[in-house]
């Protein structure tokens, strides 16, 4: 009897291309939240007493996210790219970074394979958004809006995220990567 897993040789292939050519990438970024500013969260302008501070739009999901697809690609962090000392970014729209971590992908001849984010705000709720900013991520990355995964949560009121303080995200990505 053997203690080896039931695979069939066409399952075995598969999960070996898997290991060998899909490469996982992690991003987190945090942002405060500051009285007038816009909460721009997945490029939507959501209604708020509060906006996230930043010296681009400050869309805390957009930003883990990048930095999730150009970890994925053995690339450094999404700042070294759009310096927040540079005044060209001032204000900028965060698809910008998302476009150029689609261009770094395929200047590498890689294939995004699926990304997932989750939120986490204590306020306000974001579930009402939540298609606009896959279908707003999915546009700016060139990829299906059934590739991006994005959940929110509060955070039970604990830490600076439940003190209303800052908005935080995570994110992976999984690229195809020659
Ligand atoms: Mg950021």
């Amino acid at each position: 009897m053997s203690c080896l897993p039931d695979l069939t040789w066409s399952r075995a292939g598969f999960l070996l291309w898997l290991i060998l050519m899909v490469h996982v990438g992690i991003g987190y970024d945090v942002h405060a939240l500051v009285e007038g500013r816009k909460l721009i969260l997945g490029g939507v302008e959501i209604p708020h007493s509060k906006g996230l501070d930043g010296h681009s739009d400050a869309d805390v999901l957009m930003h883990a996210i990048c930095d999730a697809l150009l970890g994925a690609l053995g690339e450094v962090d999404i700042g070294h790219f759009f310096p927040n000392t540079d005044p060209r970014w001032r204000g900028a729209p965060s698809r910008l970074f998302l476009e150029e971590a689609a261009r770094q992908t395929q200047a590498r001849g890689g294939k995004i394979v699926n990304l997932d984010a989750t939120l986490i705000a204590q306020e306000p709720k974001v579930f009402p958004h939540i298609q606009t900013m896959k279908a707003n991520i999915a546009t700016a990355l060139g990829i299906d809006p059934k590739q991006v995964g994005i959940k929110a949560t509060t955070n039970e009121h604990l830490g600076f995220v439940g003190r209303h303080e800052g908005i935080a995200a995570m994110a992976v990505a999984g690229i195809d990567l020659v």
